[in-house]
């Protein structure tokens, strides 16, 4: 096959340029396009996923060898082609998906710029089978078609594309290694199959399946590929998944967002979510989360970049909100069990329905009101009918842990708890102060004078004399004999979320039911009584397998 422009040494395209401007073959132009359209293995296998969702396709086999470099294949149940589109398909511009320019304002399929099977066909060694219920099989080199005939197929595409950028040996230089390579297709596959559960998707490299997922449910498509989350959120046009905070990552690579299930990148979302996240988490540290966003087709342009990867939004104000609040629903949302705790009360009761007495108390309160007397008749029916009336309060405490009855069985880490508490204290700017009898004076080191400001905006009255930090004030929360900790704590990273949860950590401090109850009482008062500053939970229900596994 010929070379592409770029492959040219510099002095053909000089003599070129002195001759008559011609139009270049189709060929060159495909080569060209194909830059832009697909640059590495992943653009195509995804690329060719799309189309073949774009087909109506409930099951997918992606195959990839040496990273896609030496082969990528995929095979749908799609609806397939007939011959002659078959042929077509391969030419640029070429898309059975919009016919005018008024269908972009409306786009619902994944493909519209017919670029891609040209694109790939042109830098690479292709086979196309295909049936609508006439089989077709074409193959071409470097875009040229070569074959076109007949095959037996059913209903379905199988595209292959092998030996690719054979034609093109500047860009095939400057691909990653298959492992990076390798890498990339996997995370391509896997965030079509999560935005795309009802469809099956399989991923063989190298000859070994790397996964399977059959058709499921959006949640099991998610647990199968990302493990368990714990929050979700539905608002309107929004769903969302997101681990604890404590499983955050150093990366972004557990996080996914979709447009109208279209994977895309988005340092603004991601941004939303960080914020909705909040204090919940450290800076640097990036929660696993998917995202579905639904936009309306105007609202949004995916047009901007040639692989659909990122879009830009009409009004970026508005998604941003959404996005956060959402977030922070997910968070604030009443707490749901995953299991209730039966509660028998202790005898059986009978009410005496003659003479309760009907009033405009509520159900609850008429119960409550009504007289009771024991009885040995019928205890199953009766206590149906009971409603039980919770109340929360503290069992046990074993050393920074608090066990609490609320409608289930808690546990409460108390250094956790604290943390939360401080670091909400140490947000609020003088208010919360409890004056010293006594002023605490801590030595400075030089240049630590500009510490004043800044325990200032955390609610610590303080000034610096000769040298000396003079403590006047202090959160509540935070004792006097513990300060200097928490001072030295905090002077490392100068960070409230670090510091607040280092302190607490530190601390040995016992506890008494009474404080351990208050602190619970507290943290349910807090901006967030799931996680500590940096995401580590405050309390878990127990359930019966935790107790189970106690006693193994
Ligand atoms: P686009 O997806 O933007 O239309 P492509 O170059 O990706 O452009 O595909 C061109 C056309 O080929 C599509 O519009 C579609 O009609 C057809 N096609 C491609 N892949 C498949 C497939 N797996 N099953 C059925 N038709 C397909
Ligand atoms: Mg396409």
């Amino acid at each position: 096959m010929g070379m592409s422009i770029r492959d040219a040494p510099i002095s053909d395209i000089l003599l070129t340029m002195t001759n008559k401007i011609i139009k270049l073959p189709e060929e060159v132009i495909n080569q060209i396009a194909a830059g832009e359209v697909v640059e590495n293995p992943a653009s195509i296998v995804k690329e060719l996923i799309e189309n073949s969702l774009d087909a109506g396709s409930t099951q997918i086999e992606i195959e990839i060898a040496a990273g896609g470099q030496q082969l990528i294949r995929i095979e749908d149940d799609g609806c397939g082609m007939g011959p002659e589109d078959a042929l077509l398909c391969l030419q640029r511009h070429a898309t059975s998906k919009i016919q005018t320019a008024d269908d972009l304002q409306s786009l619902t399929t994944m493909g519209f710029r017919g670029e891609a099977l040209a694109a790939i066909a042109s830098v690479s060694c292709f086979e196309l089978k295909t049936s609508d219920g006439t089989g077709t099989r074409i193959v071409a080199d470097g875009g040229t078609v070569q074959t076109v005939e007949p095959c037996a197929r059913n209903r379905g595409t199988t595209i292959e594309v092998r030996s690719l950028f054979y034609n093109i040996p500047a860009r095939k230089k400057f691909q990653k290694s298959q492992l990076a390579n390798t890498s990339q297709v996997t995370r391509v596959v896997e965030s079509l199959a999560l935005a795309h559960p009802t469809v099956s998707f399989s991923l063989t490299v190298n000859g070994r399946t790397s996964f399977a997922y059959q058709a499921t449910t959006q949640k099991e498509r998610i647990e199968e590929i990302l493990g368990e989350y714990e929050h979700e959120v539905e608002a309107p046009l929004l769903v969302g998944y997101f681990a604890s905070p404590a499983k955050a990552m150093a990366n972004r690579t557990g996080q996914y967002v979709f447009i109208n299930r279209r994977p895309i990148f988005s340092p603004l979302i991601a941004r939303a979510v960080k914020e909705g996240f909040a204090t919940r988490i450290a800076e640097h540290a990036y929660p696993p989360f998917v995202l579905f966003l639904e936009v309306a087709p105007d609202a949004v342009d995916v047009n901007v970049h040639p692989q659909k990867k990122e879009v830009r939004f009409r009004d970026e104000g508005a998604i941003f909100r959404r996005v956060q609040e959402a977030v922070l629903s997910a968070f604030t949302a009443p707490v749901t069990f995953a299991q209730p705790v039966v509660f028998t009360p202790p005898f059986s009761f009978q009410e005496s329905f003659e003479e309760s007495p009907r009033s405009s108390l509520s159900p609850l309160a008429e119960w409550t009101n009504r007289t009771i007397y024991q009885t040995e008749r019928e205890p199953e029916l009766i206590q149906k009918e009971l409603p039980v009336v919770f109340q929360e309060r503290a069992l046990a405490v074993f050393g920074s842990f608090l066990l609490v009855q609320k409608e289930h069985l808690l546990v409460v880490d108390l250094k956790a708890a604290h943390a939360r508490v401080l670091f909400d204290d140490l947000a609020h700017e003088k208010e919360a102060s409890q004056s010293l009898l006594w002023p605490l004076e801590i030595p400075l080191l030089m240049g630590e004078e500009s510490l004043e400001n800044d325990l200032h905006a955390m609610g610590i009255e303080c000034r610096i004399l000769h040298r000396t930090l003079v403590v006047d004030a202090l959160p509540k929360t935070l004792d006097a004999a513990d300060f200097p900790a928490f001072l030295a704590n905090w002077k490392e990273g100068k960070k409230r979320d670090v510091a607040a949860v280092r302190f607490c950590r530190s601390l040995k401090k016992n506890f008494s039911i009474d404080q351990a109850f208050a602190l619970w009482k507290q943290v349910q008062a807090c901006s967030d009584i799931h996680y500590d500053p940096l995401g580590n939970p405050i309390w878990k229900q127990v359930v019966e397998e935790d107790l189970a596994k106690l006693l193994k």
